[in-house]
């Protein structure tokens, strides 16, 4: 049985041990009760570095970095981009995703046990 639940492209559960988990490469992450963030690597950027001035001048069409940033988020186990945030500067990072692990897990099983689920 497997007790892997994929949640993003790159983000799964494994529910035997409560763990978020890279879906690339399996590095374990961190807690699956807390935000998973806490256990990716952080990229603080410059707008304008991805969003470079278009023309001249004060409007330039490059976002303001006194208005805005851009945070990467980067598996440290193999380096791929799981998420991407765009915040005021100060602002906290959010917790996007909060997911109620027992009801996953009865949710996991009551379906390993329908015919043709994965039970054992
Ligand atoms: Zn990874």
């Amino acid at each position: 049985m497997s007790a892997r639940v994929r949640m993003t492209e790159y983000l799964e559960i494994d529910l035997e041990s409560e763990r978020w988990r890279c879906a690339v490469c399996e590095h374990a992450i961190g807690p699956a009760r807390e935000d998973y963030k806490r256990g990716l690597l952080l990229y603080d950027r410059d707008p304008r570095d991805i969003y470079p001035a278009r023309i001249d001048g004060e409007l330039s069409f490059a976002p303001d970095p006194r208005w805005c940033r851009i945070v990467e988020f980067y598996c440290p186990g193999c380096g791929t981009q799981v998420e991407t945030e765009y915040l005021p500067p100060g602002h906290p990072l959010t917790h996007d995703i909060e997911i109620d692990v027992d009801a996953l897990k009865a949710q996991h099983a009551a379906h390993a046990a329908e015919p043709g689920g994965e039970g054992e």
